[in-house]
């Protein structure tokens, strides 16, 4: 029996029928309707020459023992955000079980190494804004004492809804363990922009996922009456930030990949006869090399002071949040992006703007690559993302070619 991604589609479907309601997706992690999504997963399980197991994370493990112990590790998420899409997280997971499938039929039930399907839990950080919780549990980058206090928009602790699931958070470090033997990571994804699109491409390599810096920027100005105050002798904080603002898009633009966002303006005291006396802003500046995002956010800072003196302000930095650039593995980048040739004729590289749980296996040295599949109208986390069907099938053969050949890799490597 080989490879049938018409059944991936199939199970696609099945999986949507089972778990959406009008407005999309509702598999948010730690939910009964993702319990629901993952005990239907089991279900298709049943037959197949595999070992299937939680870890201490609630990682979902399905082990296809081979004749070697070095394993090639393929990865995914039932996960959704609330009112999600079909198809961002589960693809990966129902490709990958296709693919588990295909070698314990081709090699009956003994490839040359072993394989491992991966689904992890909580990608999305949906409820508690923790992203890539059980990856990192995996990858041993996780801090239990910032998480447990957690909670949701109910005050449910995060400890206590992953009790209920049977995870114990003290408990997160034995998940590194499943790291034992892995010699690859590979996840397909779909890519959730619309840079396939634009180019008339099903399928993309991608380089890595790009870096992180989040900062939250205050102006300083002076509150004043807006009739009585001259135009010259302003302190105007909100026009020191609106300059920045644009001035963003310069900075960004000086680099191909580099994207730059003020998502957020707060004014003080915000009415409407009052010149702005305290402007709030947030930046995210993202890059895939590190030397760029560097740079980028060195010129923001310079831009700020500038912007701000011109308005007779101050300004203050903090930093929200920030991660460097991860890089994905050369060699599998290679790989991967002859399995897209092969499949359909044409190939590019493109780095990812979202973070993945591929992100966090490659922080923990395990040679990582992601292939990405054309997102119609680049719209996901949302009930109307889409991909076209012929799409999704590819998807699953190049998945399929990428596997074999890591695999050939991984016995020629050892
Ligand atoms: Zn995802």
């Amino acid at each position: 029996m080989s490879l049938i991604p018409q059944r991936t589609v199939t199970e696609l479907k099945e999986l949507r029928e089972l778990t959406s309601d009008e407005n999309g997706a509702q598999r948010v992690a730690w939910t009964d309707v993702w319990q629901k999504a993952r005990k239907w997963f089991a279900t298709k399980l049943v037959g197949l020459p595999i070992e299937h197991h939680y870890d201490a994370a609630g990682n979902n493990w399905v082990t296809l023992r081979g004749t070697s112990e070095k394993t090639l590790l393929i990865g995914g998420h039932l996960d959704s955000v609330p009112n999600g899409g079909w198809l961002d997280g589960s693809l990966n997971v129902l490709a990958g079980l296709e693919v588990l499938r295909r070698f314990a039929a081709e090699f009956k039930g003994k490839p040359p190494v072993t394989i491992r399907l991966v689904d992890w839990a909580d990608e999305e950080g949906a409820r508690f804004g923790r992203s890539l919780l059980g990856s990192s549990a995996f990858a041993g980058t996780h801090s239990i004492a910032a998480d447990r206090v957690r909670t949701d928009k109910d005050g449910v602790t995060m400890e206590d809804a992953l009790k209920r699931c049977g995870v114990h958070m003290d408990r997160f470090p034995e998940a590194e363990k499943e790291r034992a033997n892995a010699a690859a990571y590979i996840e397909l994804h779909i890519e959730q922009g619309p840079v396939l699109e634009k180019l008339g491409l099903p399928l993309g390599v991608v380089l890595g996922t790009k870096g992180v810096e989040r900062h939250a920027i205050t102006f300083h100005g002076q509150e004043a009456h807006s009739g009585a105050t001259p135009m010259k002798q302003r302190k105007d904080a909100l026009a020191a930030a609106a300059k920045l603002a644009l001035d963003i898009r310069n900075i960004a633009g000086k680099h191909p990949d580099a994207v730059c966002t003020v998502g957020s303006l707060k004014t003080f005291p915000g009415i409407v006869t009052a010149v702005v006396g305290r402007c709030e802003a947030t930046l995210d500046q993202r890059d895939l090399d590190a030397r760029v995002l560097a740079q980028m956010y060195r010129e923001a800072q310079e831009a700020s002071k500038r912007f701000a003196s011109e308005e007779n302000c101050t300004v203050e930095w903090s930093r929200i949040w920030s991660i460097e650039p991860i890089p994905f593995h050369p060699q599998l980048i290679e790989l991967c992006e002859q399995s897209v040739r092969e499949l359909s004729g044409n190939s590019h590289r493109l780095p990812s703007g979202p973070l993945h749980d591929a992100a966090e296996v490659s922080r923990a040295g395990i040679p990582t690559v992601m292939m990405f599949v054309q997102s119609l109208r680049g719209i996901s986390h949302n009930k109307i993302e889409d991909t076209r069907e012929e799409h999704l099938e590819m998807s699953v053969a190049a998945l399929d070619r990428l596997a074999s050949k890591t695999v050939d890799w991984i016995l020629k490597a050892n």
